[in-house]
């Protein structure tokens, strides 16, 4: 069970409890499956697919404190409905999509919530300047009104290479605690599925993206 497991690692490393955010990753499952998530107390959900999703958000409208987060790869002419449907974009790569989501975000909600995706993988080849090229989009972000800024997210590759593993955490939360010394909006790192949940703790995440851990029983 995926909330005993979090409570003994935070225990067994004296980490603090109330920091950490979970997001329901509701994927491919079904509305009826998600009210029942709902009416058992969790107000968070990651979805991937922009079609599939708003279908789903549209039957569960009058939960009005359910938040949807997209977390899944974003194609330019998705971004005018994931800008109206949810409340947090947390796949933003490129600035081309931020300028659509600031663009189509509507004036009536308070501006989205968006977190840079970061490759902490790719940055072990790269290595050198790869910070720069996330600063760089997290200021455009932070320029534009109907968009709020609020940390990265990342999808580590696994690897049965340790070292490999372990660089890829370490590069995240660099990139993490670089961006925050510059934007006082950040607070958010989205780091953590059902299989990391520890390293990802360790690496100090504040927000869990938890599918299988939670529907799956
Ligand atoms: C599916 C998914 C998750 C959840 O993964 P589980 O292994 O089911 O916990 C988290 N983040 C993203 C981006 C996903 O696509």
């Amino acid at each position: 069970m995926y909330k005993k497991k979090i409570q003994n690692i935070i225990k067994d490393n004296n980490l603090s409890l109330k920091k950490i955010k979970i997001i329901a990753v509701s994927k491919k499952q079904n509305a009826n499956v998600i009210e029942q998530a709902i009416l058992s107390g969790i107000n968070n959900f990651g979805e991937n697919y922009v079609q599939e999703s708003i279908i789903k958000i549209k039957k569960l409208k009058k939960y009005q404190d359910v938040k949807w987060h997209f977390i899944g790869k974003i194609q330019s002419n998705k971004t005018k409905k994931i800008a109206h449907y949810f409340s947090w974009c947390q796949t933003v790569d490129r600035k081309k999509i931020a300028i659509l989501l600031n663009k189509f975000r509507p004036v009536y909600l308070p501006p989205i919530n968006v977190l840079i995706q970061v490759d902490g993988f790719k940055e072990i080849k790269n290595n050198k300047n790869y910070i720069e090229k996330y600063q760089s989009l997290a200021t455009s972000i932070s320029l534009m009104p109907n968009l709020n800024l609020r940390g990265i997210m990342a999808m580590p590759l696994i690897k049965k290479n340790i070292t490999e593993s372990n660089i890829q955490y370490e590069n995240i939360k660099n990139i993490f605690f670089q961006l925050k010394k510059q934007h006082a909006s950040i607070d958010t790192l989205s780091l953590g599925t059902s299989f990391d949940i520890k390293e990802s703790l360790l690496a100090t995440s504040n927000m869990l993206r938890i599918g299988r851990d939670i529907f799956n029983k």
